[in-house]
């Protein structure tokens, strides 16, 4: 039998992403003109089943998928070590675009932060960003979301592409757990 005794709280339940990401893909092409290219950048590895999920809600076949490794929080801890290595091998994509981070969580800022700074020196045009889950407490730097999917309470989450130690990460649910049964 599955254990599923770490979950204290389901916090989100995988209809809610699911639903949420149909209608993110109908507001991200209404935003741009036929013409234009989507370029959606997924930010390894937490934003992987968001991207997976709201990429065959576009209509439009004009929509480009990249991805960016960003990490911030190492090994067994939940908090975040504030150092941030980036690291993108399709840069000749980004000069004079539009680009769409997607991002599983915004937290302190910091991620982001670098993200759209390394983004923007590397000659974007502009850079949005749409994240899963918002925690605007716990805000360090002030940097927002032009998509929020679900704006959530001072609690670690883990599922949906949210791991702890690198696991959980294929829970269908978010859920927040008891740190001591993980
Ligand atoms: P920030 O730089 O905004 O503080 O943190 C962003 C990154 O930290 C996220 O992309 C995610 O990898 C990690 N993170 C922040 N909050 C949580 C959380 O509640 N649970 C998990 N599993 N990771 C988190
Ligand atoms: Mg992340």
């Amino acid at each position: 039998m599955e254990n599923t005794d770490y979950i204290k709280e389901v916090l989100i339940t995988h209809e809610e992403i699911v639903s949420y990401c149909k209608r993110l893909a109908i507001e991200i092409e209404d935003t741009f003109s036929e013409e234009e290219e989507i370029i959606l950048l997924c930010v390894l590895k937490g934003s992987l089943p968001f991207t997976a999920e709201l990429l065959p809600n576009f209509k439009r076949p004009n929509v480009i998928c990249e991805f960016i490794r960003a990490s911030s929080y190492e090994g067994k801890t939940s908090e975040s070590k504030g150092v941030i290595d980036i690291s993108c091998n399709t840069l000749e994509i980004i000069e004079g675009k539009t680009i769409i981070i997607l991002e599983d969580i915004l937290d302190t800022g910091k991620t982001l932060e670098a993200i759209k700074g390394y983004l923007m020196a590397k000659g974007a045009k502009e850079v949005k960003v749409a994240t899963l889950l918002d925690k605007p407490e716990r805000r360090i730097v002030d940097i927002y979301a032009d998509y929020v999917g679900f704006t959530i309470p001072n609690h670690f989450v883990i599922g949906f592409g949210l791991d702890y130690d690198e696991k959980y990460r294929n829970l269908k649910d978010i859920v927040i757990p008891y740190p001591e049964k993980l």
